[in-house]
């Protein structure tokens, strides 16, 4: 059996950049709680993606969640989000135990339709917030969406957790709205082995996420809590990861995109085979080349063949609408994401696939039309 080709998997720097200052973490014994790691990830990332504030969290869902309370979501409250996405964008609406109402895709950008968003305003006027994904790397039409969230004065929270090195107009994803999103699970396109980012021009709002995610310790020589606490700061130890991989993001999406562009050209042509839809104002970080196939072969069939021979693949995010959990709560949209998702499928695109690793996907691909 030949080496196993992941979907996406971690990619440390060649340069070692990440155990050097792990090493310092070490050397100075900043081990935990926080340090200089923590602090200069976050002014490094902030001022990569042209962000005011940063808060590292240990997690892109603990961030989601920050940015629902720091947008002032509570119990009742109705909170519009993409339904083509992972759970990790709806499961914190649920813990702020606020209303979650799914708004479908387009086919031009994969994620939220503005028009449907545009419904579900009409719908449910005292919504608020919206959380809009960028799926996969793709921005959405963030100009429609900002206008349409400041027309209604709603507070708009990105989940950028997939698209760190994704531009839309030449401003980075995650920067548009109040909050914005990142994720360094194992995964992404950089990881810290797990980890998340707050992002805000909100210094005020910035600093209550790392107070409620230190516990919320109010300032007094004893512990003392005025309000709900969370156990969510990054670890300065991860965080020196985070500063590694930092550097080496542009190589990593130039390298999604070749990956992507190999892909397009080879099997673009194929009965049936749609890529993912390119803008001209979207700039992708390419996280994971993934196209739809309205022919006889089905995705099933693509990931079952790659399966056989080692190869990781997967099918397209199933719409929280779709999901046992949450198909409870009202959806507002046509079939777009349910479509997408029946015929969809992610092709591998981990970073360190050579000519020959991408070669031997394709061939087992095109054996099947
Ligand atoms: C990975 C991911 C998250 C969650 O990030 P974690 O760091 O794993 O908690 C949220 N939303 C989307 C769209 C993701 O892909």
């Amino acid at each position: 059996m030949q080496d196993r080709i992941f979907l996406s998997s971690p990619h440390m720097s060649d340069e070692g950049y990440e155990m050097q200052y792990v090493k310092e973490a070490f050397d100075t014994n900043w081990i935990a709680p926080l340090g200089e790691n923590v602090n200069e990830f976050e002014n490094e990332l902030a001022t990569k993606v042209g962000s005011k504030g940063a808060a590292a969290l240990s997690s892109g869902t603990g961030a989601i969640h920050l940015a629902l309370k720091a947008a002032g979501v509570d119990e009742g409250d109705i909170v519009f989000s993409s339904t083509l996405t992972f759970s990790a964008t709806a499961n914190p609406i649920i813990y702020q135990n606020a209303i979650p109402v799914f708004i479908d895709s387009d086919y031009e950008t994969w994620n939220m339709s503005p028009k449907a968003l545009e419904e579900a305003f009409e719908k449910y006027p005292d919504v608020k917030a919206v959380i809009v994904v960028h799926l996969y790397g793709l921005s959405a039409d963030m100009d429609k969406i900002v206008e349409l969230c400041k027309k209604h004065n709603v507070v708009l929270i990105e989940d950028a957790a997939e698209s760190l090195g994704t531009y839309y107009k030449g401003k980075h994803t995650g920067t548009f709205g109040d909050y914005g999103v990142f994720s360094f699970n194992g995964n992404k396109i950089i990881t810290t082995s797990g980890g998340g980012m707050l992002v805000s021009d909100n210094d005020e709002r910035i600093a209550k996420a790392r107070f409620w995610a230190t516990q919320s310790r109010d300032q007094a020589r004893h512990y003392q809590h005025s309000e709900l606490g969370f156990n969510y700061r990054m670890s300065n130890v991860v965080a020196g990861i985070g500063r590694g991989q930092l550097k080496v993001l542009e190589d990593r999406v130039a390298k999604k995109n070749y990956v992507f562009n190999f892909y397009k050209r080879e099997l673009g042509g194929l009965y049936g085979v749609e890529f993912m839809p390119s803008n001209e104002w979207n700039e992708p970080n390419y996280w994971l080349s993934s196209m739809t196939l309205y022919g006889k072969v089905r995705p099933i069939d693509v990931i079952d063949a790659l399966e056989k021979e080692n190869i990781e693949s997967r099918l397209i995010w199933k719409p929280m609408h779709m999901q046992p959990y949450f198909e409870k709560y009202d959806f507002v949209g046509t079939d777009v994401s349910e479509k997408l998702f029946e015929n969809g499928v992610c092709l591998p695109s981990d970073t360190k696939m050579t000519d020959a690793d991408l070669e031997r996907v394709i061939k087992i691909i095109k054996k099947l039309w």
